[in-house]
């Protein structure tokens, strides 16, 4: 740290992201990317042309993708909100709606309390229930922001619409923002209800199930007055929030909307497979409704289980937060890799002497 940063910042935990190691390949099931490429109109979507108008800014409006999305979520344009991934949206939601405070999940997305520091919100958590789902009646007529991820991450767990909707319902003087991060792989989406919620605020991202995270490209879905807060924040700090570049990706990614769905069909399919097959070698875990699984075994700890794994070539995710120490975070990839995962894990346990 130098002696010039702000002394608000000195003090600051900055978000991890999950590694990206260089060193060998991997079987990379840590940080919930899609195993499979973007569709086949992504790929071909950029011309010589497009490149050589890199010259140029992007339209800050992003108008074309608005549009697009707008038609897809049956709602106006003027319901959307682009960013550079939705991180991007999250920041700008603590900046703008945390005047009072905030409120989340004991167990949820990393980020928000790394958020909630950086603008100053003060923040409670309401601990998650036994069996690890969200307390919905904790959540719910809290007065300040309120904000959730739907599936919890890194949990995988999903909340049924009226109970999203009974959130929303409960507090109409603040905003609750639903992270719909990975809504695609089976859980309730919140977006129909927009219409009717002044106050709600839908986050949705294209690096899960659209296979994109490269691209950086997120969105949120939201009454008008809510937008117009986002889009105020985002033309006094970065108008050009989204490349030429992804916003033509994004364009052609909606109009191949097909082919996303069916990736996502897979990987639910591959997920209840692994998910069976880790029960039946004595794994507790979560009905995941989302492209991971949060899996802890009684009597292999935690971080061995990375660790040995790591070692073997196969990477998934460990958190250091003691509560949840014991459990990995196990990114659903294809069927081959998860048999590859499956396969050392039955080598380690037999390590262990567990098998
Ligand atoms: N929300 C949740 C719950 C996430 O897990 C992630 C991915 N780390 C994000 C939002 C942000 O994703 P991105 O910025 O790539 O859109």
């Amino acid at each position: 740290m130098s002696q010039f940063l702000h002394t608000k910042y000195a003090s600051l935990e900055t978000y991890t992201p999950g590694e990206q190691p260089r060193d060998k390949k991997y079987i990379k099931l840590n940080t919930n990317e899609s195993p499979y490429p973007p569709s086949p109109q992504v790929v071909d979507a950029l011309t010589r042309q497009e490149v050589e108008d890199l010259r140029l800014y992007s339209d800050p409006e992003g108008t074309a993708l608005r549009e697009k999305l707008a038609a897809l979520y049956g709602c106006g344009p003027e319901n959307v909100f682009l960013s550079n991934g939705s991180d991007d949206i999250l920041n700008f939601a603590f900046m703008a709606f945390g005047q009072d405070g905030a409120v989340f999940p004991g167990l949820t997305y990393s980020f928000y309390p790394v958020f909630a520091a950086l603008h100053g919100v003060l923040y409670d958590t309401v601990p998650l229930r036994e069996d690890l789902s969200i307390d919905v009646d904790g959540l719910c007529g809290t007065g300040r922001l309120t904000v959730l991820a739907n599936p919890n991450a890194p949990t995988g767990l999903a909340l049924s619409l009226e109970e999203v909707e009974r959130i929303v319902a409960s507090n109409p003087d603040h905003v609750v923002v639903v992270d719909e991060a990975y809504v695609d792989f089976g859980a309730q989406s919140a977006v129909p209800l927009i219409q009717k919620y002044e106050n709600l605020l839908v986050v949705m991202t294209y690096s899960k199930s659209r296979s994109m995270a490269g691209a950086r490209l997120g969105f949120a879905l939201a009454s008008r007055p809510i937008i117009e807060d986002l889009e105020k924040l985002k033309y006094s700090t970065n108008p050009y929030n989204v490349n030429r570049l992804t916003l033509k990706l994004g364009e052609a990614a909606v109009d191949s909307d097909a082919y996303f769905r069916e990736n996502a069909r897979k990987i639910m399919a591959t997920r209840e497979k692994t998910a069976q097959a880790l029960r039946a070698l004595g794994f507790t875990l979560p009905d995941s409704k989302s492209n991971f699984l949060f899996v802890k075994r009684e009597g292999l700890d935690g971080g061995l289980l990375y660790q040995k794994l790591k070692d073997r070539g196969v990477l998934i995710r460990h958190f250091s937060d003691p509560r949840i120490a014991q459990y990995n975070r196990v990114t659903v990839g294809t069927d081959e890799e998860m048999e590859a995962f499956l396969t050392q894990v039955k080598a380690i346990m037999k390590e262990e002497g567990l098998l």
